[in-house]
């Protein structure tokens, strides 16, 4: 069955705020003596614990006078961060780009936990998130869940400037039928502007944003000299800016994603490593700024709920090289710096992106 996620702002009583903090203090204290244990181990005998084993050695841990305190909070929450630590190290293992588990910084600030929904220990109605150990917790609640939704696990947050959210996972019957496509639009990822479609729009991020993003950098630059008496002052007031630009950007893609979404039956866009992007010359650091990825998340998710479609391309699919209107291949093209062009079989006249899309669009319908 599908899953999905909702965030809500979380509002604790002063008191649930002492138990929160007690929660992710256990959590990361359970992670990192596990990480200790897991490392001296291989050390011995090339060896690793598994998550089951730890999980007995919590138990037994838990019953000592000197950790009793573990037993205060949601214990749920503390074998899951004991498969947080399995899945590093599982992780650690297959995929070779993934770094060795690291410890758990205190001063990270930022805190989580998730717990697991057994029983109905967990509980969202009324505007309240009843959690274990913790009560029910004030909830901000701005989308309305499907009463046919079943609450699976629930990730408590503190951002960096200190505020609480929860984000609860949901499973659902998906009983969505798949549509004939009829309308497509093709969109061409462009570094400045988010995309350009077929018809010839661009996403075009609110002015205002940058202005926010201005100010951001300012502040950071401020922070940046160190050991000042309002050091501390500054941090939060940074930590609250990059939150409001995170969260611009994010309402600013949810919307765009969703007039798309109603517009088109079928969207296509060419499968592109981010990664890889961002390391290559052209483009550099800004490509982690742009929000491609969340952005083709969002539009994935809400075509599915539709029985609508997201078609990824090949991302050596030559788009921007091929004329749209006769299909002859022109690599000259190849230089990111040409934005317009001339073919020269059709004689037709290109801009590079909308001409890309157009290609992108034209695949989406042969592919449907
Ligand atoms: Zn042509």
């Amino acid at each position: 069955m599908p899953n999905k996620a909702y965030k809500f702002r979380l509002y604790p009583t002063p008191a649930q705020k002492i138990l929160l903090a007690k929660t992710f203090g256990c959590v990361r204290l359970v992670y990192n003596h596990w990480l200790d244990r897991k490392i001296s181990q291989y050390k011995e005998d090339q060896t690793t614990l598994s998550y089951t084993f730890c999980a007995k050695e919590l138990a037994v841990l838990k019953k000592t006078e000197e950790y009793a305190f573990l037993k205060e909070v949601d214990s749920i929450s503390l074998q899951q961060s004991l498969r947080h630590l399995d899945q590093a190290f599982k992780n650690f293992f297959n995929q070779p780009k993934t770094g060795f588990p690291r410890f758990k910084s205190k001063r990270k600030r930022k805190n989580s936990y998730s717990t697991v929904c057994v029983n109905q220990n967990i509980l969202l109605s009324d505007g309240y998130l009843k959690l274990p150990k913790i009560g029910p917790v004030k909830v901000k609640q701005h989308q309305e869940i499907p009463a046919s939704y079943v609450l699976k696990s629930v990730t408590v947050s503190q951002s960096p400037s200190g505020k609480y959210h929860a984000s609860i996972s949901f499973e659902y019957e998906n009983q969505v039928l798949k549509r004939r496509p009829h309308t497509f639009l093709g969109l061409d990822f462009s570094m400045n502007g988010l995309y350009k479609d077929s018809e010839g729009n661009e996403a075009e991020y609110p002015k205002y944003y940058r202005k926010w993003e201005k100010k951001l950098e300012r502040e950071q630059r401020k922070l940046s000299q160190k050991g000042s008496r309002n050091w501390e002052k500054q941090r939060i007031k940074v930590a609250r800016l990059h939150e409001k630009v995170a969260n611009q950007r994010k309402d600013f893609l949810h919307k765009r994603s969703r007039e798309i979404v109603n517009a088109y039956d079928c969207v296509c866009i060419e499968d592109l490593d981010m990664k890889t992007m961002a390391r290559s010359l052209h483009f550099g650091k800004s490509v982690h700024d742009n929000g491609w990825g969340m952005f083709t998340t969002f539009l994935k998710y809400k075509l599915e709920e539709e029985g609508k479609q997201l078609i990824r391309i090949d991302r050596w699919f030559p788009s921007s090289q091929t004329c749209s209107v006769c299909g002859y291949k022109n690599t000259g093209t190849k230089d990111l710096g040409m934005r317009e062009w001339d073919c020269p079989n059709c004689k037709s006249h290109h801009d590079r992106d909308l001409n890309a899309a157009i290609n992108i669009r034209k695949l989406s319908s042969l592919n449907k």
